[in-house]
């Protein structure tokens, strides 16, 4: 294997915790070496209907699953583009979630804020009041707000949305979907999208997305839908099991080998790992400040936790980027705190492939750190 780059702790799997990218499983790296096949033909139609079958399961759902070359951010864009017409609502509290409304401004689309304390979820009956008016065909929200841990509403918000006919739910599941219970049909999401590099543990590049047959509809008409991300000419091409333009294949060699992975531990089973790892997250929190009398606390309110990501809020005279620095000292990567909370906050990324032993022992490690500061 190649060298480790300078700012990997470099000894062994496990010790990564970025909230994305997050550390990928050395066989699946290893896929990425195969040669190049033809992006029209039997290889690629047989490559992409394996795959068409682990994301579907993902996803839950029985559509087909547009694959994007490009980040998640691309496949926001394109939620954007097909399915905003007369007005954009951006459900805003977040920094991703503010990343959907600047999108809506810089696609020229009409967009109003409803904003929600960072530190809140948000309330589905302002949703509604706010659709009452009239002045939106469109929703976005972020299931899981990795800037903060926060785990949003997504299937309350989305019955408030389906009693306005005209109105289509655009759902960010970047760091949900493959570690967090998402159902796209049984919720009924009109487009929901998720990225390769967070809980699906794949290096960064390819994005995945779910339209329902309104989204569809909508974007056969969509004037600005542009040509990358016209999900109409992505439907059609997915019939042939084909993608518009090259898609990045050696991604896709790793997803066919990470599908193989999440069927083999079975989504349910996936999705409890998570939460364990984030239970035990909450759980050491709250000991640490009974126990040692840290000032510590979870940013997201319990009840309203993803079970992906924690943002841990430090006590005064914690630096954030001190702590992850030393931390990286020990071996260990996590993150800092988010845009303006990166001073007095740290995030965890319990994701992917990590399990609970090997979070025990970052927990361990940054124990030591925090304690031995005090
Ligand atoms: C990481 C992330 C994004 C952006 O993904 P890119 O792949 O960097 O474009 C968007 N939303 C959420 C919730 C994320 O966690």
């Amino acid at each position: 294997m190649a060298a480790f780059p300078p700012d990997s702790p470099g000894d062994g799997f496990g010790r990564f915790f970025l909230p994305g990218p997050t550390e990928v499983h050395p066989e699946v790296l290893e896929a990425q070496l195969l040669p190049m096949i033809g992006h029209r033909g039997d290889q690629i139609v047989a490559l992409m209907g394996e795959i068409q079958e682990g994301l579907r399961t993902l996803f839950r759902t029985e559509k087909p699953v547009f694959l994007s070359t490009s980040s998640a951010t691309g496949l926001m864009e394109a939620g954007v583009r097909n399915g905003v017409g007369r007005g954009l609502l951006a459900l805003v509290n977040g920094a991703f979630s503010e990343r959907f409304a600047r999108i809506g401004e810089a696609c020229g689309f009409p967009v109003e804020r409803m904003e929600t304390p960072w530190d809140r979820p948000h309330d589905p009956g302002e949703v509604a009041r706010r659709l009452g008016t009239g002045r939106f065909d469109a929703v976005s929200v972020v299931h899981s707000e990795t800037s903060t841990g926060m785990l949003n509403p997504v299937e309350e918000i989305a019955e408030v949305v389906h009693d306005f006919s005209d109105v289509l739910l655009l759902v960010d599941s970047v760091s949900g979907v493959g570690g967090a219970p998402l159902y796209a049909d049984k919720w009924g999401l009109d487009f929901v999208l998720t990225g390769s590099q967070k809980a699906l543990a794949l290096p960064p590049g390819l994005s995945f997305g779910v339209a329902s047959d309104a989204m569809a509809a909508r974007s056969e008409r969509a004037p600005g839908k542009g040509l990358y991300f016209d999900l109409t000419e992505h439907a059609r091409q997915l019939e042939k099991l084909q993608t518009p333009s090259t898609p990045a294949l050696s991604l896709m060699y790793a997803l066919r080998v990470q599908l193989a992975r999440i069927r083999a531990e079975g989504i349910e089973a996936r999705w409890e790992r998570h939460r364990t790892m984030a239970e035990r997250t909450w759980a050491w929190v709250d000991e640490l400040r009974d126990r040692r009398g840290l000032e510590l606390s979870v940013f997201a309110p319990a009840g309203h936790r993803s079970p992906t990501v924690t943002c841990i809020q430090l006590p005064t005279g914690l630096h954030g980027p001190r702590v992850v620095a030393e931390l990286r000292n020990r071996g260990y990567v996590i993150a800092t705190g988010y845009g303006e909370m990166k001073g007095d906050s740290i995030r965890i990324g319990h994701m992917g492939e990590h399990d609970v032993e090997g979070l025990e022992r970052l927990l361990g490690e940054l124990e030591v750190e925090l304690v031995g500061k005090e």
